[in-house]
């Protein structure tokens, strides 16, 4: 193994109920590729709260992420698990990138090779040349521009905002029937619109600043009903090739995930087909649409979804 040690990461952004556990599933699928979730969960949830792996082990158990933490603290000697989350969690909340605090406050530094070595123990047991990290949130891709060691690469992954507010809704209403959240109200459709388009707004401001060349823009739909067109754009950003999961997908074979962790249960609901899922078409009423609508168009229409 060489000194210095580039680890290639291709970083999902976006928005919440995109599709994107299933796309993680699909872009960790080939050999030389480890997807693994939502990775700015893992240390919090995977291994201090033991949450279940894809494999069906506790994140403290499975076998995988045991050697992944072994080694991500032989390279970070004395690293600390819970001050190392607070550190994350204060370089990846939005509101530091979106003023000046950031550039002010040391430290940046730190969480960046802390991160890099987590990437790169990853990379090291599953064998692969490039991570997925399905994280989605910006202020994370913000922070991990230009760390030393990562080979950056951004999936800027867009859907209808309408379906996201029709997903969201809809897993409130499950989360009510399992008796837990009974205390949080669903948020107002016109407050998800907003949260929509500023998370697309800041994904966008996260492919502004990447190499051209290493972060793409793409559309959940386009994955859904030209999955041929959607993956060049992947591999040609990636600088990996998908087209063998692309024709997969297009002959409509099953995905499985295997160690991913922390993210939507679908993970755990073993393989899985693409299936576009429309329900938001004819479940919402035109007052519904109408108040989504009057607060995101300009994005809706930014992204082909308006007139
Ligand atoms: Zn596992």
């Amino acid at each position: 193994m060489s000194e210095v040690e580039t680890t290639r990461v291709l970083y999902v952004v976006g928005s919440a109920r995109s599709g994107s556990t299933i796309l993680d599933t699909l872009l960790g699928s080939p050999s030389g590729v480890a997807s693994v979730g939502e990775l700015t969960n893992l240390v919090q949830f995977g291994w201090m709260n033991r949450e279940l792996c894809a494999c069906g082990e506790a994140g403290d158990k499975c076998a995988f992420w045991v050697g992944v933490r072994e080694a991500w603290h032989a390279r970070v000697p004395g690293l600390n698990e819970a001050e190392y989350v607070k550190r994350a969690r204060s370089w990846e909340r939005i509101l530091g990138w979106l003023t000046r605090v950031n550039s002010l406050r040391p430290g940046l530094a730190r969480y960046q090779r802390e991160t890099a070595a987590l990437y790169q123990s990853i990379a090291e047991l599953a064998q692969v040349e490039m991570v997925v990290d399905s994280s989605k949130i910006p202020g994370r891709a913000l922070a991990l521009a230009g760390a030393p060691d990562l080979d950056m690469r951004y999936l800027h992954l867009v859907r209808d905002g309408r379906g996201v507010a029709w997903s969201l809704r809809k897993a409130f209403e499950k989360n009510l029937e399992a008796g837990v959240q009974h205390d949080i109200k669903p948020l107002p459709l016109a407050s998800i619109a907003r949260r929509w388009a500023l998370v697309n707004s800041l994904a966008e401001r996260v492919v502004r600043q990447a190499n051209s060349q290493h972060a793409v823009r793409a559309r959940y739909e386009d994955l859904m009903q030209d999955p041929l067109t959607f993956f060049a754009a992947v591999s040609a950003m990636s600088e990996f090739d998908y087209s063998n999961v692309a024709q997969q997908v297009v002959d409509g074979a099953a995905f499985a995930a295997d160690h991913a962790i922390a993210g939507n249960r679908v993970r755990m609901a073993g393989p899985v087909r693409l299936k576009h899922d429309r329900a938001w078409e004819s479940g919402f009423s035109a007052e519904e649409l109408q108040t989504f609508e009057s607060r995101a168009r300009r994005w809706l229409r930014r992204y082909g979804y308006l007139n």
